[in-house]
């Protein structure tokens, strides 16, 4: 659970994200995580499936006016200027991706929220602030690139005691042995929903709510593909034949779409 998979060092990660952050605003969404569909009946867009999601997280994280929360694998910052819009508190966002975080600043300040709200590079294993700097911490489908046990021991650290962590992450939910990757993610192995009460005690941390939500993401795969089908041509051209790795990745998970999930686990750092 806490050996680094091959293909999913920091630097790895972030190479990934130099290509994937375009062809993922442009064929997904400035969400960079899974959209959540209410029943089989909501046919919402990708932008409303995933700010629902963000809307979720928020709830998880019952800050106000005045709290520090630290958004930890931040993308673009959508989540981060929403959160902070929503609640009144203030967030700094961190991701190992630096186009990520020159363009999550450049969207603070367009968006009026510069005063409450940066973006700064860094890795979440080496966090750059002090033991007990936030009264939160999100961490939104980002803990799949990272080994995990060390990350949350990271978010633990930097968070006061009692603190809440809310985090979401992906599932292997077919697999027995929980040990497949997800294809094209740049992630690590996936874990089980079973496995997450050891990994967070051994992190310091308290499960508050630990909710498998794979019914209401598994629509994200066969939307994502609609968008790649859409754009195949044009990402094919503008980004040359090595593209079609990156395709192949993001197709990956389509055939297994079924066995990845998503869960939800909200908690605090035992004080
Ligand atoms: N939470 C954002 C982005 C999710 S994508 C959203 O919901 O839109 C995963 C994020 O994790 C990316 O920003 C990626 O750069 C970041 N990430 C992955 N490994 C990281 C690491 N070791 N340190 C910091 N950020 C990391």
């Amino acid at each position: 659970m806490t050996t680094q998979t091959p293909g999913t060092t920091p630097a790895e990660v972030s190479d990934f994200y130099d290509v994937y952050n375009s062809l993922l605003r442009k064929y997904w969404d400035d969400n960079f995580h899974f959209g959540y569909w209410q029943d089989e009946a909501d046919d919402s867009s990708i932008a409303v499936a995933t700010d629902r999601f963000t809307d979720i997280m928020i709830s998880k994280l019952p800050v106000g006016p005045g709290a520090r929360v630290l958004d930890v694998g931040c993308g673009i910052g959508k989540p981060a200027l929403r959160l902070a819009q929503q609640t009144g508190a203030t967030v700094v966002g961190i991701s190992i991706n630096q186009q990520q975080i020159d363009e999550g600043n450049a969207r603070a300040v367009a968006e009026g929220l510069a005063d409450r709200v940066s973006f700064q590079q860094a890795n979440a294993l080496e966090l750059p602030f002090e033991d007990g700097s936030f009264d939160a911490v999100l961490a939104f489908e980002s803990i799949c690139h990272m080994p995990r046990l060390p990350a949350l021991k990271e978010m633990s650290r930097v968070l006061v005691p009692g603190g809440r962590i809310a985090l979401t992450d992906l599932i292997k939910i077919e697999d027995p042995d929980g040990t497949a990757a997800a294809a094209g993610f740049q992630s690590q192995a996936l874990v089980r929903y079973s496995d997450y009460p050891a990994l967070t005690a051994a992190a310091g941390v308290e499960i508050d709510e630990l909710i498998d939500v794979s019914a209401h993401t598994k629509r994200t795969y066969a939307a994502m593909a609609e968008g790649i089908s859409r754009g195949t041509d044009e990402i094919v051209e503008k980004f040359g034949p090595g593209v079609v790795n990156v395709l192949q990745a993001v197709a990956a998970p389509l055939g297994p779409a079924a066995s990845v999930g998503c869960l939800i686990m909200a908690g605090h750092r035992a004080a």
